[in-house]
């Protein structure tokens, strides 16, 4: 995959917008949507994805992108209430030699926990789902 591709409507988190996958939501409105990452790095690591299709940060207007950036500080501000965290990891990666695995554009918030390592970035263990969605609920109660 290359910075410059079509979008594959067929990815994961596109298929997340249209309800065809399952996701544990944390917030939505009309522009983006916010949820749990299924492998996460850390307890609480969140993902925020506009709702307009863009592959990467290159490719989102810039509206778009301010109403991800809003919804982003939103869900860290919650992240910070509800599970209060030592540090608080933003990231957003763009094509694959960047370590993008889903070409839907999507930031990151990934908890950090003084003394705790988290984990590599695509590390391929998932999550309980009954704990995230009790981390979720914590997390949508404080936003
Ligand atoms: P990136 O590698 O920056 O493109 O990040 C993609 C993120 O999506 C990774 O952190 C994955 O753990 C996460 N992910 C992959 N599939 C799902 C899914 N079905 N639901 C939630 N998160 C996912």
């Amino acid at each position: 995959m290359t910075l410059r591709a079509e979008y594959d409507e067929d990815n994961i988190f596109a298929k997340i917008l249209r309800a065809e996958m399952p996701a544990v939501k944390l917030y939505e409105d009309e522009h983006t949507l916010a949820f749990m990452d299924v492998f996460p790095q850390s307890p609480g690591h969140s993902l925020i994805i506009p709702k307009k299709p863009a592959r990467n940060i290159l490719e989102a207007d810039a509206h778009s992108l301010c109403h991800t950036m809003a919804t982003t500080k939103k869900v860290a501000m919650a992240i910070e209430k509800a599970l209060s965290p030592d540090g608080l990891i933003v990231t957003q990666l763009n094509g694959a030699p960047a370590g993008q695995t889903v070409f839907h554009l999507h930031f990151h918030i990934i908890p950090r926990y003084l003394g705790k390592v988290i984990l590599n970035h695509a590390n391929g263990r998932m999550a309980d789902i009954a704990e995230l969605e009790d981390i979720s609920a914590q997390i949508r109660s404080a936003l």
